[in-house]
């Protein structure tokens, strides 16, 4: 806050610049005031000169002229110096001193021209005498001392000389010189008066026009201060949401024409939550403002970075060329991102995925070209991560579907229409069931059939995978519990898990329960888990671990398909691998496949792991299978995945075992 006494001068300040006023006022004529009063000087010795020629006027009158040539002299001085600012009180007494002996030459004026009486010239210089006393007076309104000095003594020797002729004119005279004189010394004063006041309100207006200057210098500060926290996001400097929309919105959705190039990124960090999660809060931070600082650095100047909240960012990219140099700090920050971040000591690698939108073609209004460049993003993540999608219109029909799924899905879910059906494992050997796998199931009335894979998404995008997983392991206890009634003894029963699932750290609680409040032994429950999530082992180790301490098997599902090596495999207790379908189509024409399968096979012999074979759609894919040395499959040849209630009437229906048909074909 501001004191006080910075709002106005204080005493001796305001005391000062009233004394440097009136320097500056009295100096301020006294150059043509010395001139007059020469050229007075002159015409009063010419007059003198006229009635009695004398040498003592020329000497008066030399004197005059060098005492008004040293004063002019010392009033440049006084101007040269700034004396009137520096030092006004000096400046004032040398005025004064100068004005007294101005005055005093003048007073020597009456006396001149030899005698003291009232003739005609001294009646003149009587005049001249009360003229320029009147006029110095009036010259120095601003300061009195200077106008008293330099009349005074001429005023006095002129009362003095008239009083001394003692006539009666001159004591008439005389009379009216003294009552002119005290009439002039008053006029004198009254008039300093009013220049001192009107000094002390002008500088009291002065200090009150800058305290409001300053109030208001004030308010605007704290103004812009409010403006640029409702704008700005604290931790990275970035432009926030507000003014992102806000910016985005004027140049879209305002009166005026929108420019004639725009683009918008969305950029999505990658790993962020789980820096965030394993090294702290302070880690994240750092990672934000090393990401913010990334991006800035290779946006131009007439773009809008912000940071929309959480891991998310945003460039608004506007002028010339907007499209292409949008794609170019969409592919930077990708690259950019993918650079180890050092945080205390340590190189840790986040990267990001960024969707790219383009005004108008993909929106024309602020909100659609930012749900495209949403969607952009969202296929860019769905595509592997890492990478800059680009929007383009069947993106949209494909976001809007899984945003309808995501909308439907915790109710539908709660009302139990997300089912669950149940398809076979035989034995190739003699038709004999082996087991079921659980298998997703959702029909809804305006979007159809909903794949499993589809339910598992937006499952993982509400976060509420778990009671999805949970759903299916329940409805797979209660058939694997019926089975035995229908004469199917120590059959397993599969469920899937995402691998996503594993870094939750709740999944192996959950099915323990389940199991347990299900009466079911562990053992005849299956886990199938992918590729992906053995090869994400420092997240899913701690869960497999406990899976397999409780007594669960492990299946590797979709075998063959992902980057899984023999390493890794040796490395766990795996009880089963699913080979992929695409091995099987067109199994009995292709050498190729039926190498790759026998080596597979192979596999599994020299590492004790069952091999189960999927997708089996034909009885001599069945048959090639066999003769492979494959003795468990799955497909629709056998079975499709059928309601937990037909599985009693299927099975009785199933008179003769598919093998047997298949070889006795
Ligand atoms: P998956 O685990 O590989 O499941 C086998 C898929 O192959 C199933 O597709 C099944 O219906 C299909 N299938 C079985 N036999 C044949 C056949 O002879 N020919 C053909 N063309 N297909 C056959 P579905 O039910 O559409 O499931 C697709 C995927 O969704 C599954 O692949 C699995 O990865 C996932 N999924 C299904 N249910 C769940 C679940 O409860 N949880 C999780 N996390 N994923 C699930
Ligand atoms: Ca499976
Ligand atoms: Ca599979």
């Amino acid at each position: 806050m501001v004191e006080p006494t910075r709002k106005g001068p204080d005493q001796d300040e305001t005391a000062r610049l009233i004394r440097s006023a009136q320097a500056r006022a009295v100096l301020s004529g006294i150059s043509v005031s010395l001139l007059a009063n020469s050229f007075i000087g002159l015409t009063t010795v010419v007059m003198l000169w006229l009635s009695r020629p004398s040498q003592e006027v020329l000497w008066w009158f030399a004197a005059l002229l060098a005492l008004n040539a040293a004063r002019l002299v010392g009033v440049r001085l006084l101007v040269t110096r700034n004396m009137c600012v520096i030092a006004p009180e000096r400046a004032l007494g040398i005025l004064s001193a100068g004005a007294l002996a101005g005055g005093l030459f003048w007073s020597a004026a009456p006396l001149l021209g030899g005698g003291l009486g009232m003739d005609g010239p001294k009646a003149y210089v009587i005049f001249i005498i009360c003229g320029i006393s009147a006029g110095a007076l009036m010259q120095s309104t601003a300061y009195s001392r200077t106008a008293l000095c330099f009349a005074t003594p001429p005023l006095v020797t002129t009362i003095a000389c008239l009083l001394y002729a003692a006539t009666p004119v001159s004591l008439v005279v005389a009379a009216d010189v003294l009552l002119l004189t005290v009439m002039m010394f008053r006029a004198s004063f009254t008039s300093q008066e009013g220049f001192l006041r009107s000094q002390r309100d002008r500088l009291r207006a002065v200090a009150l026009a800058n305290s409001l200057s300053e109030a208001n210098a004030e308010i605007s500060q704290s103004y812009q201060h409010l403006e640029s926290m409702a704008n700005r996001d604290p931790l990275t400097g970035l432009g926030n949401r507000a003014l992102f929309n806000e910016r985005l919105r004027n140049l879209l959705d305002g009166a005026a024409a929108a420019p004639a190039s725009l683009a918008l990124l969305a950029i999505d960090l990658d790993r962020f939550k789980a820096i965030n999660d394993t090294m702290g809060h302070g880690a994240g931070d750092m990672v934000l403002s090393e990401i913010a600082a990334r991006l800035s650095g290779i946006a131009g100047p007439s773009d809008t970075v912000a940071r929309l909240g959480g891991d998310e960012f945003a460039v608004i990219v506007e002028g010339d060329d907007a499209p292409a140099r949008a794609r170019m700090i969409g592919l930077d920050i990708v690259r950019l991102a993918g650079e180890p971040i050092d945080i205390d000591g340590r190189p840790v690698v986040i990267g990001a995925s960024a969707g790219l939108a383009v005004h108008p073609e993909h929106g024309t209004d602020a909100r659609t070209l930012f749900a495209s460049a949403d969607i952009a993003l969202y296929a860019a993540k769905e595509g592997g991560r890492r990478r800059l999608g680009m929007f383009n219109p069947v993106l949209r029909s494909r976001i809007e579907r899984r945003r309808q799924i995501e909308a439907a899905l915790p109710d539908c879910l709660a009302l139990g229409q997300v089912t669950v059906h149940f398809q076979p494992q035989v034995a190739l050997s003699d038709g004999r069931i082996i087991g079921f796998e659980a298998l997703l199931r959702w029909s809804h009335p305006d979007l159809g059939a909903v794949s499993p894979p589809e339910i598992v998404a937006a499952a993982h995008a509400l976060h509420v995978s778990g009671d999805l997983t949970a759903h299916v392991a329940r409805q797979a206890a209660d058939l694997l519990a019926r089975l035995p009634a229908l004469g199917l003894e120590h059959v397993s029963m599969a469920i899937n898990v995402s691998p996503r699932e594993f870094t939750g750290r709740t999944l192996a609680d959950l099915l323990i329960r389940i199991a347990a409040e299900k009466r079911i032994d562990p053992s005849l429950m299956e886990i199938e888990i992918t590729e992906e999530a053995m090869l994400d082992r420092a997240a899913a180790a701690d869960e497999l671990a406990r899976l397999e301490q409780a007594g669960f098997r492990l299946a590797v599902d979709d075998f063959g398909m992902g980057h899984s090596s023999l390493a890794l495999l040796v490395g766990m207790r795996i009880d089963r691998l699913k080979i992929d379908r695409s091995f099987v189509a067109g199994i009995s024409h292709s050498r190729e496949n039926q190498a790759l399968i026998s080596a597979l096979i192979g596999i599994g012999r020299a590492l004790s792991i069952e091999i189960v074979v999927e997708g089996v759609e034909t009885a001599s894919e069945a048959e090639t299978l066999r003769m492979l040395g494959c003795r468990f499959a799955q497909g629709y040849h056998f079975a499709r995945p059928m309601p937990a209630g037909d599985v009693e009437a299927w099975l009785a229906a199933r008179e003769v075992p598919p093998m047997r048909q298949a070889s006795g074909a």
